[in-house]
């Protein structure tokens, strides 16, 4: 554990009580809390996460902005863009402390560990500045940022041990909910920020993660994701992730079982066959490779080389009947040469994933990367190469799309189509979105399985009729 420095203008919210939940805030009942969320899955997970706490000592969740007591921003610091947009976020939040001098205004997640001075010191009006590990002490510290003339009330103390066990996230109700069953990260890839803003890794008690997908399976949800940095590194005492899914698959209920984001040299031979024996583990993977290039990779500390990666991938595709692959990719990572950049082109070429999210690199303060590296790729190279490889996988994630014309998918429904009301929206078993006409007796709805003849798409679509 360590204790981040305070300024003196920064209350401790440790000062004057050592414990964990040590308090229940008085005058907090009914008072409305919204927050927003940046980021990826873990957040939107923490999000649930917090309004659960919350809910727990009398707050309430808010509909909009405009009725809230507090709005919290949950931010995410692993992206240039998304801190960008969260200080633009913030100044105009500024105008809703105007109209209401006593609304609470908090930022928490990742940006509140890594950049807790900066958000001080750029938004000095905002009220309460919370890490992802002292969710825990959330409504009292919100309690205490309540009271008249308080100092910005800041909590962004890293807890080796803390996994929330027992607390129920808020979960909306849907066909699909979340599970976190992973905190924190050990690998330390030189451009990520996240060891250090979320800690080390630890996992959930197995009996924890089963309690919740029971939870969520009683109130109706048919698929759970599992979350983690490197959920597939999961291990508690002597149970490595297999096992953990070995004790999900058999929840009734829970129909399909994802998780994500998995580190490649973690997946065993064991946590293979376990995907391929049960129906229940969708047979869709991300597998982020980051680059082709074993130098780069190397720069990168990514713990695995090229040859090692593709010979996952193929031992995966053997293994795993009708695999569907995702993975991440960044370039002009510093030193990234064309050679190295057409290296992790081709090999993409090559793999043919079903679809890549695709970055440039973008230094993040306080990584080894920004630190030890020069941010050496012009941006226009990075540009170049970012447009080069996103037009030659539409291409590729749209042939795979094809090849599924004329032939029949089983389909989670999730609800209406996005685009168009007339139409329901839902998921293969190995997650292409799938778009198919309502039937005028409205007979489905989400939460059913149906299955649809595919008889077109587009890049990452699938479109169809109901069979029969
Ligand atoms: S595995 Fe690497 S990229 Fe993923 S969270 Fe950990 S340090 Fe970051």
């Amino acid at each position: 554990m360590s204790t981040q420095p305070l300024s003196s203008k920064i209350k401790d919210p440790h000062a004057n009580n050592g414990g964990v939940n040590a308090m229940k805030p008085d005058d907090v009942d009914g008072k409305k809390v919204f927050i927003e969320t940046y980021g990826c899955q873990m957040n939107l997970a923490d999000s649930e996460l917090m309004g659960g706490i919350l809910a727990e000592e009398g707050f309430t969740a808010a509909d909009s902005m405009e009725e809230s007591d507090v709005i919290l921003i949950n931010t995410c610091a692993v992206r240039e863009s998304a801190e960008d947009r969260v200080f633009g976020r913030l100044s105009h939040l500024l105008q809703h402390k105007h109209e209401n001098p006593e609304l609470v205004l908090g930022v928490t997640g990742c940006m509140a560990e890594n950049l807790r001075e900066k958000i001080v010191e750029k938004a000095p009006y905002v009220d309460l500045v919370v890490g992802p590990d002292a969710y825990r002490r959330l409504p009292e510290l919100v309690a205490d940022a309540m009271e008249e003339n308080a100092d910005p009330v800041i909590d962004v103390k890293l807890d080796q041990d803390e996994v929330y066990e027992g607390f129920s996230p808020k979960r909306e109700d849907g066909v699909g909910a979340w599970v976190s069953v992973q905190r924190g990260c050990d690998k330390f890839c030189t451009f990520c920020i996240v060891p250090f803003t979320r800690g080390r890794e630890r996992g959930v008690p197995p009996e924890e993660v089963v309690r919740q997908c029971k939870d969520i399976a009683e109130r109706g949800f048919k698929k759970v994701t599992l979350l983690g940095q490197t959920v597939n590194s999961y291990e508690y005492e002597d149970t490595d992730f297999a096992d953990l899914l070995e004790m999900i698959v058999p929840i009734d209920g829970i129909e399909r079982i994802r998780f994500t984001s998995p580190y490649p040299i973690d997946f065993t031979d064991k946590l293979i066959d376990t995907i391929a024996r049960h129906d229940e583990v969708c047979n869709y993977l991300h597998l982020p490779m980051q680059s082709a290039s074993n130098e780069v990779l190397e720069r990168m500390r990514r713990q695995y080389t090229v040859e090692e990666y593709v010979d996952l991938v193929e031992r995966m595709r053997e293994r795993i009947d009708g695999l569907a692959l995702s993975t991440d990719i960044i370039v002009g990572f510093p030193g990234e040469t064309d050679e190295q950049f057409q290296q992790t082109k081709d090999l993409m070429e090559e793999l043919r994933f079903d679809f890549a999210y695709m970055f440039k690199y973008s230094e993040r303060s306080k990584t080894y990367a920004e630190r030890e590296m020069e941010d050496d790729v012009p941006e226009s190279v990075k540009k170049e190469r970012l447009t080069s490889i996103i037009e030659m996988q539409e291409d590729i994630s749209r042939e795979i799309c094809e090849s599924r014309i004329g032939t029949t998918q089983e389909v989670l429904v999730e609800g209406p189509s996005k685009r168009d009301d007339s139409e329901l929206s839902g998921r293969t078993d190995d997650f292409k979105t799938t778009v198919f006409p309502r039937p005028a007796d409205d007979s489905i709805e989400a939460g059913d399985f149906v299955d649809v003849d595919i008889t077109d798409c587009t890049s990452h679509t699938l479109l169809g009729e109901l069979s029969g």
